[in-house]
């Protein structure tokens, strides 16, 4: 799907923008995502040169075809299609057109091979290493992204929903994950956003555990973490059931993760920041004396990629601004016993913040026995 026209033209002048601000003449973008978002091509291996007049687009010869499909028309992209590597391509055409400039590339993004050859092919421009550049505009998202993530959001709820009644003991977390991702794909994604979580009884202890071939059994906690990818946007949510009926403890547990969410979810708005909004939940178990059981942040932002800006955690000092899309996923861990997560996508405003898709959550729900 092409980047709608207005939206390209318009992210590429904030880029510019941006650049002027951090006293840049051009930069280099090369992590995927970012190169996406920038151009709308979807394919493996592209690069972008963007200095204040032109926007040069690299790729191989397999995506010829692809980024004359993809780039958007109403941006005037030179398109250079590289026979050899990328990087020692984009090194030659900027040794070429900046010569003395001071031009950023991706610091945290590019190899340290790759860094060589650019200082190598292209040592007479002044490479600045710099972070978060395209991240901080891909953070806060505009109505087209807004549809596409909330629509990936849907895809993958609607997907849990036809999942749940089929779930029962002596089945696999992996014939679990395997059906979810069936469903995930017959609803139409691309296909899942990561990996499947499925993990059940005490294995639900392990926040990110590998799905095993662990078969299920009556009275289990069960951990999905989920998500699908449509046009590239991801969704990011986690659900945690029981087979069979939920004993006391599991209910009281369910119940203090959610209340944690929902504190997290009312601290979110714009103009407050991150650890703020991290320290909303830690507050709720920290009253229960249970804090040191919530080892990981509360959330993430979510978009072309699964984590990225803006950080809900402790030392998360990024403001919350309107149109970012963030998790919320508190959870409690108890090694031996389980765990218990509850995830959900959520889109900020100016006074609040609301959930892209409304997928039960206020009860720890039974899956058949
Ligand atoms: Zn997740
Ligand atoms: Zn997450």
């Amino acid at each position: 799907m092409k980047v709608p026209t207005s939206s390209a033209a318009r992210r590429l002048a904030r880029l510019r923008a941006s650049l002027a601000e951090c006293e840049l003449h051009g930069l280099l973008v090369s992590h995927a995502a970012s190169v996406r978002y920038l151009t709308g091509f979807s394919g493996s291996n592209g690069g972008l040169l963007v200095d204040p007049d032109r926007a040069i687009f690299v790729t191989d010869g397999r995506y010829e075809l692809q980024a004359e499909q993809e780039l958007p028309d109403d941006v005037d992209f030179e398109l250079l299609v590289l026979r050899d590597g990328l990087i020692a391509g984009l090194a030659e055409r900027a040794a070429e057109e900046f010569a003395g400039r001071r031009v950023g590339f991706e610091g945290q993004r590019v190899a340290y091979g790759d860094w060589e050859r650019l200082c190598g092919e292209a040592g007479a421009v002044e490479w600045a290493a710099v972070a978060g550049v395209v991240e901080q505009l891909r953070a806060e998202k505009d109505d087209h992204e807004l549809a596409l993530i909330g629509k990936a959001a849907e895809i993958a709820a609607a997907a849990l929903r036809e999942t749940a009644p089929r779930v029962e003991p002596g089945l696999r977390e992996v014939d679990v994950a395997a059906e979810l991702d069936y469903r995930i794909r017959r609803l139409g994604a691309e296909g899942v956003a990561f990996e499947t979580i499925v993990a059940s009884g005490a294995r639900t202890a392990l926040p990110h555990a590998g799905t095993s071939a662990r078969k299920l059994r009556d009275g289990d906690l069960v951990l999905i973490d989920f998500g699908a990818r449509w046009h590239g946007y991801c969704s990011d949510m986690t659900r945690t059931f029981v087979v069979g009926e939920p004993d006391a403890r599991q209910q009281e547990v369910y119940e203090l993760v959610r209340a944690a969410q929902r504190a997290a979810c009312a601290a979110l708005r714009a103009g407050v920041s991150g650890s703020e909004v991290d320290a909303a939940a830690r507050e709720v178990f920290a009253a229960q004396g249970v804090e040191d059981r919530f080892p990981h942040s509360s959330g993430h932002g979510l978009g072309l990629e699964v984590h990225e800006a803006p950080r809900l955690s402790r030392h998360s000092n990024e403001v919350l601004r309107p149109g970012m899309v963030v998790t919320v996923e508190p959870g409690l861990y108890f090694p031996g016993w389980g765990g218990v997560r509850i995830e959900d996508d959520l889109a900020v405003t100016k006074d609040g913040a609301g959930a892209l898709v409304d997928l039960e959550r206020d009860r720890l729900r039974a899956l058949p026995s």
